[in-house]
């Protein structure tokens, strides 16, 4: 069985902007992956022609598969939270989502949010951090969610992390990372998945220097492994993995 990647986002366009270049490194490498989105960004400040929110909700659910085909996601999924409420959600059932979705996948490697927030220090991020956290060592107990079926094991849970700032945003305070990924050899087709968010074109036209000068590399820390080890730095979130 080939290996398989996890990436558990909170808005339309995480997908791209925050773990772009790992998503396609690992596609392009015939890596299964399953993007899961929590919401569908109706509280984005930029609303492209939509007149209502749930409009926008709409057509950020079509931005998002549209982006994930881009970057060669096998499964990608939208769940049904609302945008900016994360942190009211029930804690254990949005937990239990992301468990039942790790026992059917079964991914080897499972990437999501640090609980900074990621650069714009979004509480969206920081829950699903926490939900996707809890899920990935849940998944693994036979005493969590019995009913979800067997229990499995992930090799590895990397969240992200930032070598820079946003200039307009207060900083984050993000952890350390062991993991820094060279992504310049897929960095047209993140740019290509951008593209497909529409709606959010002017925030991408704000970034676009900001991405072309510092998002050659994506930076990530290995929070928990199946195998005890010390923190090491390396380059590829797969290494050693068959
Ligand atoms: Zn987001």
């Amino acid at each position: 069985m080939g290996l398989k990647l996890l990436c558990v986002v909170a808005h339309p366009d995480d997908e791209c902007f925050a773990f772009g270049g790992a998503i396609a490194l690992a596609t392009r490498r015939g890596v299964e992956t399953h993007v899961i989105c929590f919401t569908d960004g109706q509280a984005a400040s930029n609303r492209g022609d939509a007149a209502s929110s749930e409009e926008l909700g709409a057509m950020r659910r079509q931005e998002f598969a549209k982006s994930c085909k881009v970057l060669g996601v096998g499964q990608y999924e939208l769940l049904d939270y609302q945008d900016a409420q994360l942190e009211f959600a029930q804690f254990s059932q949005a937990a239990c989502r992301i468990v039942q979705r790790i026992r059917d996948f079964q991914p080897n490697v499972v990437i999501t949010f640090g609980m900074d927030g990621a650069l714009n220090t979004h509480p969206d991020h920081t829950m699903v951090s926490a939900f996707t956290t809890a899920a990935f060592h849940w998944a693994a107990s036979s005493k969590r969610f019995p009913e979800l079926g067997p229990i499995h094991h992930c090799d590895r849970l990397f969240v992200l992390s930032a070598s820079f700032y946003l200039p307009d945003r207060p900083a984050p305070m993000p952890i350390p990372w062991t993991h820094k990924l060279d992504v310049r050899a897929v960095m047209e087709q993140r740019f290509e998945a951008f593209r497909q968010h529409q709606s959010q074109a002017p925030l991408l036209h704000k970034t676009k220097d900001l991405f072309e000068e510092q998002g050659q590399f994506e930076y990530y820390t290995l929070i928990a492994a199946r195998e005890p080890q010390p923190a090491e730095q390396a380059t590829d979130l797969f290494a050693g993995l068959t």
